[in-house]
């Protein structure tokens, strides 16, 4: 403990950045504001640009020892920080909660327990990454997989230190250095991880973490010429400055955006199903880039559907999200909530029926809400809202529900509800999303891609595509046996 400690929730934790495995305070700070009760949580280093470099740096400086440190030993570092986060598990899952008010008992049961797996995944997948050696005009071409160098990893709000992992280890197993830095409105699970991490082993300056406002150090860090690898998940608005920026020196980009994703329902559906997948959409007040906002529901059972929905919406608990028996918690900060009517309004105004909700509950919490007869070319059904808002619209056959589906500039994911195997094809070829679930929500193995099309994003994550973004790959041609004969 220092004179800087902050105790959230009986936690303590540092508000200072991580640069070079030391704490370093910033000129000056900004408050850190609980979703939950608007109360302030502490004051958290606001970076400047000079700081976001000194991080680069320190990234810089610690890369060519963590580059030839064995995989199997990264791997090591890797699990023991695995073990950290277990370890801490029930004080990450307690400061979460308060700093982004998504839910506790997910974030005990699932959401960090899955944090921890994402080192583990990520350790052992690195040990697997090979390409078999392979002859041309006897000559041997082998493929290595080089670490790329310092990578600034850049995170939203909405699933801080889930999304985090995701980025940070694959990159640290792949033999990177990072520069992380956490959304403004979730800063802390980060800094926590620093001390895991330090305390796993992991070598000074090889894991950096720089709080502040995105607008004021993000250029420092994306244009950046040392900066070998950028991996953003957040906006749109905000991916176009990163990626203008990383034009600078043509830094390559991962993309994680924002969806606007289809639920289709067919009328051969499991209705009772269609609707639990459809009230789920509620999770953590609907701040999820997966949501599946835009439900479309074959004509023939809209009404029964529509009926059963409301039922079981209606019995959704809103409020606290540290209570057990919650299942809808805060939006994130007043200013979202703002957003989030201000869509409802303009939809209503632009002629949409409220089915459930369309009002906040005061100015944190916005009940879940279901719009219907929204036109497919309005702001409702086009923009993602990023709240517990979701629009129902009818098709009359298969082509409809395609047509409709495909019809944003997003591509992030569909569900599809059938009970149709040849249908559920048919239709899953001829979307465009990075995941469809097919009578399932949400299920997702790290081996697999994860991304968007469209505005959705740019590349994928997962498995050997993670890799494959965070190294530089070699070939090596090496002449026939006997140039080295003497
Ligand atoms: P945001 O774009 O406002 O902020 C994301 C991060 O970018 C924050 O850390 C912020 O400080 C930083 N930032 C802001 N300006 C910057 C700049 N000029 N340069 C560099 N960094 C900058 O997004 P948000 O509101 O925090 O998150 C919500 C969005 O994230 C939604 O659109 C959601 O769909 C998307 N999201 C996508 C995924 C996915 O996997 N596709 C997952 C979660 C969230």
């Amino acid at each position: 403990m220092t004179e800087h400690t902050l105790t959230v929730a009986g936690v303590a934790v540092d508000p200072r950045h991580w640069i070079g495995g030391e704490r370093v305070a910033s000129a000056g700070t900004f408050t850190d504001v609980s979703p939950i009760d608007g109360r302030a949580l502490g004051e958290i280093a606001r970076g400047t640009p000079a700081e976001a470099a000194a991080a680069v740096a320190a990234a810089k400086a610690a890369f060519p020892a963590w580059a030839a440190t064995p995989r199997a030993e990264r791997a090591r570092i890797l699990h023991a920080i695995a073990d950290g986060v277990e370890k801490r598990l029930e004080e990450l899952a307690i400061v979460e909660t308060a700093d982004n008010g998504a839910l506790l008992r997910s974030h005990r049961r699932g959401v960090m327990p899955r944090v921890a797996h994402n080192f583990r995944f990520f350790a052992d997948w690195s040990l697997t990454l090979d390409h078999e050696d392979f002859e041309t005009r006897g000559h041997t071409n082998h493929v290595s997989w080089d670490p790329a160098g310092p990578c600034v990893l850049i995170t939203p709000w909405n699933a801080p230190l889930m999304l985090a992992t995701w980025k940070l280890a694959p990159a640290l197993a792949a033999g990177n250095t990072v520069v992380l830095k956490p959304a403004e409105w979730s800063p802390l699970t980060a800094s926590l991880l620093a001390d895991i991490a330090a305390e796993a082993g992991l070598p000074a300056g090889v894991l950096n973490v720089v709080q502040g406002y995105g607008s004021e150090i993000g250029d420092a860090l994306t244009s950046h010429p040392d900066v070998r690898r950028i991996s953003f998940t957040g906006s749109v608005p905000t991916a176009r400055r990163i990626a203008a920026s990383a034009a600078a020196h043509l830094t390559p980009l991962s993309l994680e955006l924002g969806g606007k994703s289809p639920l289709l329902v067919f009328a051969d559906a499991d209705l009772d199903l269609a609707v639990d997948l459809a009230v789920e959409q509620y999770d953590n007040a609907g701040q999820v880039c997966l949501a599946a906002t835009r439900i479309l529901v074959e004509e023939t059972v809209a009404e029964e559907f529509t009926r059963r929905f409301v039922a079981k919406a209606g019995a959704l608990v809103q409020g606290d999200p540290r209570e057990e028996a919650t299942d809808i918690g805060p939006t994130i900060h007043p200013r979202q909530l703002e957003k989030i009517d201000g869509f409802v309004r303009r939809a209503v105004e632009a002629g949409a029926r409220v089915v459930v909700g369309g009002h906040r509950r005061d100015e944190r919490y916005y009940a879940p809400t279901l719009l219907t007869e929204v036109a497919q070319d309005s702001e409702i059904v086009q923009e993602e809202v990023f709240g517990p808002v979701l629009t129902l619209q009818t098709f009359a056959d298969e082509d409809e529900a395609v047509q409709l589906a495909d019809d944003t500039r997003f591509g992030l994911a569909a569900t599809l509800v059938t009970g149709d195997r040849e249908r559920a094809d048919r239709v899953t070829g001829r979307l465009t999303a990075g995941t469809v679930w097919v009578n399932c929500f949400f299920v997702r193995d790290l081996k697999a891609p994860f991304g968007g099309s469209r505005h959705s994003g740019v590349g994928r994550e997962g498995g050997t595509w993670s890799f494959d973004f965070y190294c530089d790959l070699k070939n090596t041609v090496t002449a026939p046996k006997g140039w080295n004969d003497h």
